[in-house]
């Protein structure tokens, strides 16, 4: 959608894009600063494949202080990105034939990771109604001889759904009856969070040792293409993940790993900054998207993304073209209201379209403007 967006935008339409899964805030003055220096003392060599000492000695720390979490820096491994995180756990943990449930809707990426890996995704359906929250009923139900693992994010991409401790308690408990099974907790949303401090399914002792926690500097620091994620593991995952990774990529780039440092040791002012914006940004758009008839949609308390019901329009047409579902209805309203968004089927949910609030305001309200009027062409 972001490229047929940028297609349309080429050609002289005024095309707002709502399709980025990036904070459009810059990165904060202190870690560029830090990367400038890193170059400058020549920080401009191969690394430790599971990252410098001082950034190990760093996550180590934010995971201690902000999450009461105690891990050592050998546990840690840092990579190109939260993406890499994922799929060094997913790569190194699931074998050709094993199981891995993931609660839909989900990142685009788990289920391809989890084809990478010869694995088979097993599905677990949640609804616009339960905010798209699975329950332990639920997590039993899927439960199998071959489940090797379970993998989610809270906060959530695409629904900015986020679990409770209770929430998260009711799921470690399932899990505490199947000690074979892991969990990949992807919290790369951590900070942006509207309902107070983040928890992590971590913190349930009887567990700590089979989650695996992804996470990353690109949401909380506006830091997507610096490249840099990391994985909190057991030290025999990690071991295996740095393992992985010395044969792929080795460690990420230097002055990447430098402005990591200052992010994580620089205090979190910028980042409590970007979470007031995201969260102002969500009051406007959700007081703007209930209003339109047809549309489901909750109060997402984290991340930055809207994930509507749109079954209503289904079956409706424009033009003699009738709607079938949520990526044709995503088409029709680049087409017809010039904003690009994501159809549910990437993130396996062929209900619902994603809009990111990732965007200025005045941008979201004529967005939000533009798709109720052409939603309202539909017969
Ligand atoms: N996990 C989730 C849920 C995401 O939304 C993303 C990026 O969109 C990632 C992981 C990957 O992040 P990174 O940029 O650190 O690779």
């Amino acid at each position: 959608m972001a490229k047929m967006g940028r297609e349309l935008a080429a050609k002289g339409v005024d095309v707002i894009s709502l399709s980025f899964g990036e904070p459009d805030f810059h990165t904060p003055e202190h870690i560029k600063e830090a990367a400038k220096t890193a170059m400058d003392k020549n920080f401009t060599y191969y690394t430790p494949v599971a990252g410098y000492p001082d950034l190990r000695a760093a996550v180590v720390g934010k995971l201690k202080n902000e999450n009461n979490l105690d891990y050592t820096a050998t546990q840690i491994v840092v990579s190109t990105g939260a993406k890499q995180a994922l799929a060094n756990a997913v790569l190194c943990l699931v074998n050709p034939g094993e199981e891995v449930i993931i609660p839909t809707p989900y990142w685009v990426s788990y289920s391809e990771i989890v084809k990478l890996a010869e694995g088979v995704s097993v599905f677990i359906d949640t609804t616009v109604e339960q905010n798209f929250k699975i329950t332990p009923e639920q997590l039993e139900a899927a439960i199998t001889p071959k489940t090797k693992l379970f993998m989610f994010s809270s906060p959530c991409n695409p629904t900015g759904s986020v679990y409770s401790k209770d929430e998260l308690e009711g799921l470690a408990k399932v899990f505490e009856k199947h000690p074979e099974i892991y969990i990949l907790s992807d919290e790369i949303y951590e900070h942006i969070n509207f309902i107070g401090g983040h928890e992590s399914i971590a913190q349930f002792d009887y567990v700590k040792d089979r989650v695996i926690i992804v996470n990353g500097w690109s949401k909380a620091f506006a830091m997507t293409g610096w490249r840099i994620g990391y994985t909190a593991s057991n030290s025999e995952i990690a071991a295996a993940c740095d393992k992985l990774q010395g044969q792929i990529t080795s460690g990420t780039c230097s002055i990447t790993q430098k402005a990591g440092v200052a992010a994580y040791t620089g205090g979190l002012e910028s980042v409590h900054q970007m979470r007031e914006q995201f969260q102002k940004r969500r009051d406007i758009v959700y007081d703007l998207l209930k209003e339109i008839p047809g549309i489901t949609v909750n109060l997402p308390e984290g991340a930055f993304y809207f994930f509507p019901n749109v079954t209503s329009f289904f079956g409706k047409s424009f033009n003699g073209k009738v709607i079938n579902d949520s990526d044709e209805l995503s088409i029709f309203l680049l087409e017809e209201a010039h904003v690009a968004t994501v159809g549910g089927d990437s993130f396996g949910d062929k209900k619902s379209i994603r809009i990111s609030y990732a965007a200025a305001e005045d941008k979201l309200i004529e967005a939000v403007r533009r798709i109720k009027e052409a939603l309202a062409k539909l017969v």
